[in-house]
């Protein structure tokens, strides 16, 4: 398989904060329709390298390649564009508006969430938010204000409203925190399901949920790629368990 075949290629990627490399030399291939999951200690870089790959942090070195095209000099914006979302840990909807809305002002037709409400929506958006909306299962939920939504709804709301614009590659940083066992199974299924259009990189804790979930588990320490493989291969490898799964 050449490099160009992958849906995300990095190469060497580096940045340093103040002489500290929180993201030291790394190499990461994520194919199209992969559902990757990583996982680490606390300031293993995880969030960094997400932070990285959508642009919201420049790179020290290296490269990263979206369907093989240079991002690394890309505005976060532009990288919206071409087709990476990224979700954060906190969620960010806007809590006074419906469900509807919410996934509605997130269609990528450059409204702002104020326009949005005074324009009649089109067919063409109604029917995406549908689709979204049943995607990550609160199509009977549209007319709801987002702000009276359980935690785990907010969560999938937010994961809807990046679906919106149809990403090639989502990225989720610890998208379970705070949720219900419940709501821990219905994002473990929303995930799969998720991932048959799309790359997904997910940064999880909880081991129940990775091992639900994985396919190929990539393990980082101290802004390096520690072990990489099966979730059954890691969680036997001796340098896992020694800084991170013994703990
Ligand atoms: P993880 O998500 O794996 O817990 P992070 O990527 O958040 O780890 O952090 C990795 C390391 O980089 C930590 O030591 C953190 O303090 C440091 N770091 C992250 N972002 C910055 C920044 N903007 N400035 C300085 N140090 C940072
Ligand atoms: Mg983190």
């Amino acid at each position: 398989m050449s490099n160009t075949d992958f849906a995300l290629a990095v190469e060497d990627l580096t940045v340093s904060f103040d002489g500290f490399k929180a993201i030291d030399n790394l190499t990461l291939y994520i194919d199209k329709n992969e559902l990757r999951v990583i996982i680490g200690p606390n300031g293993a870089g995880k969030t960094t390298l997400l932070d990285l790959i959508c642009g919201k942090t420049k790179a020290s070195g290296g490269s990263i390649k979206f369907k093989n095209e240079e991002l690394t000099q890309l505005d976060e914006h532009i990288r919206v564009r071409r087709g990476i979302g990224r979700k954060f840990q906190t969620p960010s909807i806007y809590e006074n508006l419906s469900v509807f809305q919410n996934l509605e002002v997130s269609y990528p037709t450059g409204r702002s969430v104020f326009g949005a409400l005074g324009f009649k929506c089109t067919d063409e958006v109604k029917a995406r938010v549908q689709v979204v909306a049943e995607e990550i299962g609160l199509a009977d939920t549209l007319e709801k204000e987002a702000g009276l939504l359980s935690h785990g709804q907010k969560q999938w709301l937010e994961i809807g409203m990046l679906l919106m614009q149809d990403p090639e590659l989502l990225m989720l940083d610890e998208p379970i925190a705070g949720m219900s066992a419940r709501e821990r199974e219905l994002t473990a299924d929303l995930l799969k399901r998720i991932c048959k259009n799309r790359s997904v990189i997910v940064i999880e804790h909880d081991m129940e949920f990775v091992k639900q979930i994985a396919h190929k588990v990539t393990v980082m320490h101290q802004g390096k790629i520690l072990a990489e493989g099966s979730m059954a291969t890691v969680q036997a490898d001796p340098k896992v368990i020694d800084v991170y799964l013994g703990h």
